[in-house]
């Protein structure tokens, strides 16, 4: 099966979706069956990590959504794989997977959310000082260079397939991060919901030599497999199919698998 081509680019997967294991509205069935309806060859079912509050998925959890997983796979025939959103969550870049945590799963995810607990008591003070500033889009030289550090030592940590929503919340140097997600191998995620990297975040990503994926982050099941944002920013800055991990006649190669 063709993928469909929007915008010029043939995405063929969804790699971040929530369902009702988070706070997402739509059951893992229900996703699995909206990516079909779209044409897609594959989704990834990644709800939130532990610290995320009250919704947060514990892996006590995992084997159920594994079950769920391979009978939505079975019954609609496409790949649906199995991954969280971990919490970006310390100047450290910790996350809130374990070792264990990760071997159990398809592909991971990992982004900052605002609403994580934070690790100690100083990183309230470092990685998430000036959260308002960020979001206003005013952080200081410093605090850039400090969010900054905090997501490459979790891509330098930890096997992160993909960096979830990249400016969202906290301002980033994305040429520099994007030099070490290309160095580990760490794909940078344009994001149709938060509608983020912008203009300029994209730009440095380019330059940086980083690859990318198109995701919807849907957490309702019709925004499934939609990325209007995405592709609209995606083509206006020429950015070559070649280096959309998700899209094209390619095959999905996840750094967490190898
Ligand atoms: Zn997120
Ligand atoms: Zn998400």
């Amino acid at each position: 099966m063709e993928s469909p081509v929007e915008n010029g680019y043939r995405i063929f997967a969804d790699l971040h979706t929530h369902t009702t294991y988070s706070h997402g509205k739509g059951s893992v069935e229900d996703n699995v069956r909206a990516a079909k309806f779209r044409g897609l060859k594959c989704v990834a079912i990644t709800d939130h990590g532990i610290r995320h509050p009250l919704v947060g998925v514990s892996r006590k959890k995992f084997p159920a959504m594994r079950k769920d997983v391979q009978a939505a796979a079975e019954k609609f025939g496409i790949d649906v794989l199995l991954g969280i959103e971990a919490n970006i969550y310390g100047m450290s870049g910790e996350i809130d997977l374990s070792d264990g945590d990760i071997s159990m799963l398809d592909i991971v995810l990992a982004g900052f959310h605002a609403s994580a607990r934070p690790q100690k008591v100083s990183d309230i003070f470092m990685f998430q000082s000036g959260l308002v500033a960020g979001r206003l889009g005013k952080s200081s030289k410093e605090q850039i260079a400090r969010n900054t550090k905090a997501y490459i030592n979790c891509i330098k940590r930890f096997p992160i397939d993909i960096l979830t929503h990249p400016g969202f919340w906290l301002q980033l140097d994305t040429y520099e991060l994007g030099k070490a997600c290309a160095d580990y191998g760490t794909y940078v995620e344009i994001s149709s919901r938060h509608r983020v990297p912008d203009e300029e975040g994209l730009e440095g990503f380019m330059k940086s030599g980083a690859m990318f994926v198109i995701n919807s982050d849907a957490h309702l099941v019709q925004n499934v497999g939609r990325w209007e944002y995405a592709l609209n920013l995606a083509a206006a800055a020429g950015l070559d199919e070649a280096r959309i991990a998700n899209a094209g006649n390619k095959p999905l190669v996840l750094r967490s698998k190898n």
